[in-house]
């Protein structure tokens, strides 16, 4: 029988989600969508030491600011909840005392000084099967001195037995097969009693295996757990159903030397986690994707191709193609170097497919930090953003772009006066003037010939005169297409521009 495919997303809310971790939800749900299978969101908060305020609605709001949906999950519901593993006690206590009656795992009472002594001692100490029987434990205690500290309130914890010389082999979807020797693995903390919590292995065993996880898709980091993880599942008879694992390659530094962390966003520039993040503790504030105006879609699109790629050369992939195409088959196993240059090229060109009028809508706000909007039609707003927009990587950028379209220019590019604004020119301005008075229909190609036909017909030269024409209107000889600009602007405001540049622009020699 063909197994259902379940995949969870199991973040540890520990602080803001990394990209890295974004991806990994992505890569989930992209499998999820494309079997028709089940995209689980489990908190993995056993760790009460790390527990930050905050990281969980956080992580919420990034998975639904870029498309990633749940289906079973806290906020979803589902019937294998509770989706939070701190809500799940009772089921841990039962699957720690299953292992301890079947002798697969013994309790340790080993105080932090204890084993800090035993450090100092043997050098490379290790708790497994050869220092197990030099320790304070049930296996080395008598039942009655066990139940006595028990009774005594000391505190313990559960470790996993787990067998030296064993050659495990870990199925990997990506890496194929990986094989250890069981002699490398301690004897894992199962559970705590100090907090009645277990640790990330069993709870993640434990659960995996309770909401039927088909398949194991998370970071590279993780690798060498799995393993420990196939020991577990033979520990409790799980094998048959035991998940099929995916670890994905790490993400790398831009150089590709390391890891990506936080340190190289800070150091260049750009943002290592989805949304901005307010630190509760220090109030360090680290800037997001969101708020640094990239769009879902981009973000998506330029992580997905981070570590996988279509089999062909496209980039620009919406998520239903992603989902349609992707496969762990065109995952590569080596880290997949971070290219931050390249996420602001997939905003580009994301910004470029997108309807003008829905960017004039993202761009309004933009407008009103400057002039009121209000001022303006939602369709002189819109084209002018269309003429600007293959300018700009960032819907911010839109402004310094396409500033002159709502306020007339306040300076004139010295520069550009220096090169273009001769003795001459305001003459010749105050002909343009005339000449486009005379023009009936405003629209660009129509003046466009009016005006190059009377620039040739005086003999005068186009780009001197072209422009000098851009000063006065743009404040600068940049811009989208002259004529462009002043059939969205009008006869009107273009020949006040110009009559205030000859006003105000006055030559300057060198
Ligand atoms: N809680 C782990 C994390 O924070 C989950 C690892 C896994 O997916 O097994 O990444």
């Amino acid at each position: 029988m063909k197994q259902d495919v379940r995949v969870r997303f199991a973040p540890s809310p520990t602080g803001p989600l990394h990209i890295g971790g974004v991806r990994t939800a992505l890569y989930n749900y992209l499998f999820a969508r494309q079997c028709g299978g089940t995209m689980i969101l489990r908190i993995e908060d056993t760790d009460s030491n790390r527990f930050v305020p905050g990281a969980e609605d956080y992580i919420n709001e990034a998975l639904a600011w870029l498309g990633i949906g749940i289906d079973e999950g806290v906020r979803e519901g589902g019937e294998y909840g509770p989706y939070k593993q701190s809500e799940r006690r009772d089921i841990y206590r039962h699957y720690v005392r299953q292992l301890l009656d079947n002798d697969k795992a013994y309790i340790a009472f080993d105080t932090p000084q204890e084993l800090e002594a035993k450090r100092a001692e043997v050098k490379n100490f290790q708790y497994d099967a050869s220092t197990r029987m030099t320790m304070r434990n049930s296996l080395t205690l008598s039942h009655d001195q066990v139940d006595k500290l028990i009774g005594a309130g000391e505190k313990y914890v559960v470790r996993f037995k787990v067998e030296p010389n064993r050659e495990i082999t870990v199925h990997d979807l990506i890496r194929g097969d990986v094989t250890i020797n069981s002699r490398i693995i301690d004897d894992k903390v199962l559970y705590k009693s100090a907090d009645d919590l277990p640790t990330y292995h069993l709870a993640n065993i434990v659960d995996d295996h309770l909401m039927k996880v088909s398949h194991v898709i998370r970071g590279e980091e993780w690798l060498p757990s799995a393993p420990l993880h196939v020991l577990l599942y033979e520990a409790f008879g799980w094998t048959d159903t035991m998940p099929q694992f995916v670890h994905l390659p790490l993400l790398l530094k831009p150089d590709g030397k390391g890891k990506l962390s936080k340190r190289d966003g800070d150091r260049l520039g750009f943002p290592v986690f989805p949304l901005e993040w307010h630190d509760p503790t220090s109030g360090e504030i680290s800037s997001g994707y969101r708020e640094a105006g990239y769009l879902p879609q981009a973000v998506v699109n330029f992580l997905a191709l981070l570590g996988w790629n279509p089999g062909d050369d496209r980039e620009i992939m919406s998520m239903e193609e992603l989902i349609s195409d992707f496969s762990f088959e065109h995952c590569s196993k080596s880290g997949a170097k971070f290219d931050f240059e390249k996420g602001k090229w997939f905003n580009h060109e994301y910004i470029m497919a997108m309807p003008d009028d829905l960017l004039a809508q993202q761009f309004r706000p933009v407008l009103a930090q400057h002039t009121s909007p209000d001022n303006f039609s939602n369709d002189y707003i819109t084209r002018a953003v269309g003429l600007v927009k293959n300018r700009v990587n960032f819907v911010k950028e839109l402004w310094e772009q396409a500033a002159f379209f709502f306020v007339r220019p306040q300076t004139f590019a010295e520069k550009d006066i220096r090169k273009r604004w001769k003795e001459d020119t305001p003459a010749q301005m105050r002909e343009l003037i005339d000449v486009l008075r005379g023009i009936k229909d405003f629209s660009s190609a129509t003046a466009e010939k009016v005006v190059l036909d009377w620039i040739a017909s005086r003999g005068y030269h186009t780009g001197n005169v072209m422009n000098a024409f851009r000063l006065t209107v743009v404040g600068e000889c940049k811009g989208p297409h002259m004529f462009d600009i002043t059939e969205l602007m009008g006869k009107d405001e273009t020949i006040a521009r110009i009559e205030r540049g000859i006003e105000l622009i006055k030559p300057l020699n060198d």
